[in-house]
C-alpha cells in the first residue's frame, strides 16, 4: 500500500512538469506570408528558449524570406519600420539595436534557423509581439508571446 501511494506522487510530480516543451518552440512560415500560430507562450522556468523557424514554402530569401524577431509589444512597430530599411544583409534588424530582444536570420523555402535568447530580461507583465521583419510581411506576419511562471 505505501508502495502505490509512492508511486502515484511520483506520477502526479511528473505531470506538474509542463514546461519541458515550452522551453523549445517550432513555428513555421510559408509562401503566403503566414506564421501557423498567432500566439505563442514560453515559460520563464526556462533559462533559455529556443526558437526553430522552418519556412515551408519554396521561394527564395529575397523574394519571400521570413526571420522571427521578438521586442515588446510597444516596440514592435517602429523596430519593424527601421527593419525594413537595414538590408537584407542585416536580416532586416536594425543593429545594435536595444529593443530587439531576438531574431532569427532570414531564410528561404525549405531552409530552417534556430534563434536562442534567455528568459532574465523577460517579465510576465509585459506584452511581447513576435514578427517577420522582411519589408511589409509584419503587417500579416505577427503574433503575441507572452510568459508564464
Ligand atoms: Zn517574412
Amino acid at each position: 500500500m505505501k508502495i502505490n501511494i509512492f508511486v502515484l506522487l511520483i506520477i502526479s510530480t511528473l505531470s506538474l512538469e509542463p514546461y519541458a516543451a515550452e522551453c523549445d518552440q517550432i513555428i513555421e512560415g510559408n509562401d503566403a506570408l503566414q506564421f501557423n500560430s498567432k500566439a505563442m507562450t514560453v515559460s520563464a522556468g526556462c533559462e533559455t528558449i529556443t526558437v526553430t523557424l522552418k519556412h515551408t514554402g519554396q521561394l527564395p530569401a529575397n523574394i519571400m524570406g521570413h526571420n522571427w524577431v521578438l521586442t515588446k509589444s510597444s516596440d514592435f512597430m517602429p523596430v519593424a519600420q527601421a527593419g525594413g530599411g537595414a538590408g537584407l544583409e542585416n536580416d532586416y534588424v536594425p543593429q545594435n539595436d536595444s529593443r530587439v530582444i531576438a531574431y532569427s536570420k532570414i531564410i528561404g523555402g525549405g531552409e530552417t534557423t534556430t534563434v536562442s535568447f534567455s528568459t532574465a530580461d523577460l517579465s510576465k507583465s509585459e506584452s511581447y509581439t513576435f514578427f517577420c521583419s522582411f519589408p511589409g510581411h509584419y503587417a500579416i506576419m505577427q503574433g503575441s508571446l507572452s510568459v508564464i511562471d
